[in-house]
């Protein structure tokens, strides 16, 4: 099916693209175009104005800095996946993008654009709300951060306004004494996930001072498991035991609302974000215990 028609425009500043967006209410940013030219295709979505950030010098930026990493609106899936930055700062990053689509889709989809376009089952949001940090929203009006556990709303929903760009999002970075875990499951590597969980955990001398657990394809955004991550902290690595593991996978059943269709059902979906989250907290406590 082609897209309904629509006018384009390469912008070569963020103003320019900002202006654009402000002018007409039935304006959209493109990015990668991954996900909204199939939207346009399928008449999901009907932008009269496709604002291109792809001309725009600079917004491909991938930085690493002093406990964080700020990926650029127009930066590839590909190329951060790839990234030395990347791999040193934060290879749970790089690790999850392995996961998105197929070499094809993210030699031009964006992380941003992921990020922005906020499907449940999509690995970049999990991946933000694990790490935390912030995106950076500009608009004709002026610019703005928005903190990660601010960002998702609901499904394919966010916090940005229509008329604002995220020009970049920041992921905060772990320090050596984290291990991370990455793991979905889809019916074919590269679809989107039927479950998925990632998690981080934190050690400060051998206890555990921080835990971040994520499920995503479970509901209307990715999900933080607190009761899961409440019976981690304050705990002995050497502590976490078959029991314990037990209680945080029960705990992480009971904390989703997944829905039936036709790719698993809720149950399924309950089920394996348990077992997926004990896998996690295993795996991080490995990792943060191994030297790197
Ligand atoms: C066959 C196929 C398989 C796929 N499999 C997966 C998968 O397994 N996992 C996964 O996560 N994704 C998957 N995708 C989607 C892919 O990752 C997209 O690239 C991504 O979701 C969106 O990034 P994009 O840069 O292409 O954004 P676009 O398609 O350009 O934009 C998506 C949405 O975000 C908005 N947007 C984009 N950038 C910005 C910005 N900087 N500021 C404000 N708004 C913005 C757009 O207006 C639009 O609403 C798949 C896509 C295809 C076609």
């Amino acid at each position: 099916m082609k897209p309904p028609v629509f006018t384009y425009h390469a912008c070569r500043t963020v103003e320019e693209a900002a202006g654009l967006l402000s002018s007409s209410e039935e304006a959209k940013v493109i990015s990668g175009g991954q996900s909204l030219v199939p939207m346009m295709n399928l008449r999901l979505a009907n932008p009269a104005h496709l604002v291109d950030l792809n001309s725009i010098p600079g917004l491909d930026r991938i930085e690493a800095g002093a406990g964080n990493l700020t990926i650029g609106a127009t930066a590839r899936q590909h190329d951060v996946e790839r990234s030395a930055a990347v791999t040193s700062a934060a290879p749970l990053i790089a690790a999850a993008l392995a996961h998105v689509g197929h070499p094809q889709i993210r030699n031009r989809g964006t992380v941003v654009g992921s990020i922005c376009h906020a499907d449940p089952a999509a690995e970049m949001p999990a991946v933000f709300t694990t790490l935390g940090g912030h995106v950076t929203a500009q608009s004709a009006s002026g610019m703005r951060t928005i903190a990660a556990e601010d960002f998702f709303d609901s499904y394919l929903t966010t916090a940005l306004e229509p008329n604002e760009i995220a020009t970049s999002v920041t992921f905060n970075t772990p320090n050596g004494s984290s291990g991370w875990y990455f793991e979905e499951v889809a019916r074919r590597h590269g679809d989107f996930a039927i479950i998925g969980v990632v998690a981080l955990v934190t050690l400060s001398d051998g206890v555990i001072s921080d835990a971040r657990l994520t499920v995503f394809g479970g509901g209307a955004t990715a999900i933080r498991i607190a009761a899961a991550e409440q019976l981690l902290v304050g705990t002995a690595a050497g502590d976490v035991d078959d029991n314990l593991l037990s209680r945080a996978a029960s705990a992480t059943s009971e904390a989703l609302r997944p829905s039936d269709d036709i790719h698993a059902s809720a149950d399924y979906r309950r089920h394996v974000a348990g077992v997926l989250i004990t896998r996690g907290i295993r795996t991080s406590l490995e990792r943060a215990t191994t030297p790197a």
